[in-house]
């Protein structure tokens, strides 16, 4: 059986199990052995109560110390969300708009190249660009796109198009989802978002987007994209209509695609946002109000236990959860604080108030507040900065770039 860690004898001596259940510690014992947390482990896992998700959390919190130390990273990046427009009919989205709404968006290719170099004038090092699905969209817009960033911004990562987006531009242009991704890859595509996973059930996603885009095709679009060299992030959506056994499936075959290709860079667990959603707000009360509190932190540890030593970077989203929250679960496995965004907007449709912006100096102000590491990372997590000793440069925030809550935060640190 191969160890996927070690803990250091002392700390082995340390855990004191009295309080936990046979069945959490026969788990984590032989996870400590080294043994892989299987689907049923998972449901067990996330299942567990109070006493339970002590152990859990503090065994991800010692885990976490052994893959990354006490290094909290970030991005400095810049979401540009090119339009808004989108007849998919996903039922959790409040982000999209149809041609004659009013608040209905579409960016020119001048304008996204406009936002790319005011955003790498103001020190970001990626871009990360997605768009609904709008109906008179060609199918050259995503080339066009990567193109004309690139060509005035060559050195700029471009994170782009989620697997729904490379679905429809390979439809529009009938290619096949390889063919298309490398054309996107020649033009400059560097690495894509792994969203629009939701729940990677048949059944779940049905519910949520009718399931235009399929498990299958999502597992199959993000598996082409990786063996071509373009690595992605990877997501979870949860606390909607799923549960414990959805997400320990999730997960798993979150940690098989890895297994097959190396090619994911992190975890980001998204909390469902339901203030504004309309599969919340039509429900009638069958649909969650997102996971609660318990539920966020057993995502976010049992998340690090169950994808050690295949995904190491657990990434917490600070714009669903705020960024108290977000720094808790810096004791939880979880060692990523995302990116400073610039403009979020997907989240704030759906109801979230914790602001568009946050900037480096306010991430490292938080980082070093919890006695950690503030590193900038590039998109792929290599170290650029160590922020431990000087400050990041202040940059002048971007209009409305946060909220009263984040900035309140901040100041009390
Ligand atoms: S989630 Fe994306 S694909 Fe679905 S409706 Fe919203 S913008 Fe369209």
């Amino acid at each position: 059986m191969t160890k996927l860690f070690s803990f250091k004898d002392e700390n082995k001596t340390d855990i004191n199990w009295s309080n936990c259940s046979g069945t959490v510690r026969s788990i984590l014992e032989g996870y400590l052995a080294g043994k892989e947390i299987s689907v049923q482990d998972g449901i067990q896992l996330f299942s567990s109560g109070p006493a339970d998700e002590k152990f859990i959390c503090d065994i991800a919190n010692q885990i976490r110390k052994e893959k990354t130390g006490d290094v909290v990273s970030f991005v400095v990046n810049r979401n540009i969300n090119f339009t808004n427009i989108c007849y998919m009919g996903c039922k959790f989205c409040n982000f999209s708009k149809r041609i004659e709404d009013k608040g209905a968006e579409w960016l020119t290719i001048e304008q996204i190249v406009e936002r790319a170099k005011e955003a790498h004038s103001r020190g970001a090092t990626e871009i990360c660009v997605q768009g609904g699905l709008h109906p008179k969209l060609s199918a050259n817009f995503y080339r066009d796109i990567l193109l004309s960033v690139k060509k005035e911004i060559p050195d700029l990562h471009i994170h782009a198009f989620s697997p729904f987006e490379i679905w429809y531009g390979a439809s529009k242009s009938k290619l096949s989802y390889k063919d298309f991704l490398s054309d996107l890859k020649e033009c400059g595509l560097d690495s894509m978002p792994g969203t629009a996973a939701e729940i990677l059930d048949t059944d779940v996603r049905k519910q949520l987007t009718q399931n235009k885009l399929s498990t299958d095709s999502w597992v199959e679009i993000i598996k082409e994209a990786h063996f071509l060299g373009i690595p992605t992030s990877s997501t979870i959506m949860y606390g909607h209509i799923d549960g414990p056994e959805h997400w320990a499936n999730h997960l798993v075959k979150l940690r098989n695609i890895q297994k097959d290709t190396n090619g994911f860079t992190e975890l980001v667990p998204l909390s469902f946002v339901y203030k504004d959603s309309p599969l919340y707000l039509n429900s009638k009360g069958t649909v969650r109000k997102g996971p609660n509190k318990s539920e966020v932190n057993k995502m976010h540890a049992v998340s690090r236990l169950l994808l050690s030593g295949w995904i190491d970077n657990i990434q917490v989203s600070w714009t669903k959860l705020g960024l108290e929250r977000a720094s808790e679960l810096l004791n939880y496995g979880v060692n990523d604080l995302g990116g400073t965004l610039m403009n979020e907007s997907i989240s704030r449709s759906a109801g979230s108030d914790f602001g568009q912006e946050i900037t480096s100096f306010e991430l490292v102000k938080l980082i070093r507040s919890i006695g950690k590491i503030p590193i900038q990372r590039t998109t792929l997590y290599q170290p650029l900065f160590d922020f431990s000793q000087k400050d990041p440069t202040e940059t002048a925030p971007l209009v409305d770039r946060t909220s009263r809550k984040t900035i309140d935060f901040i100041n009390q640190l």
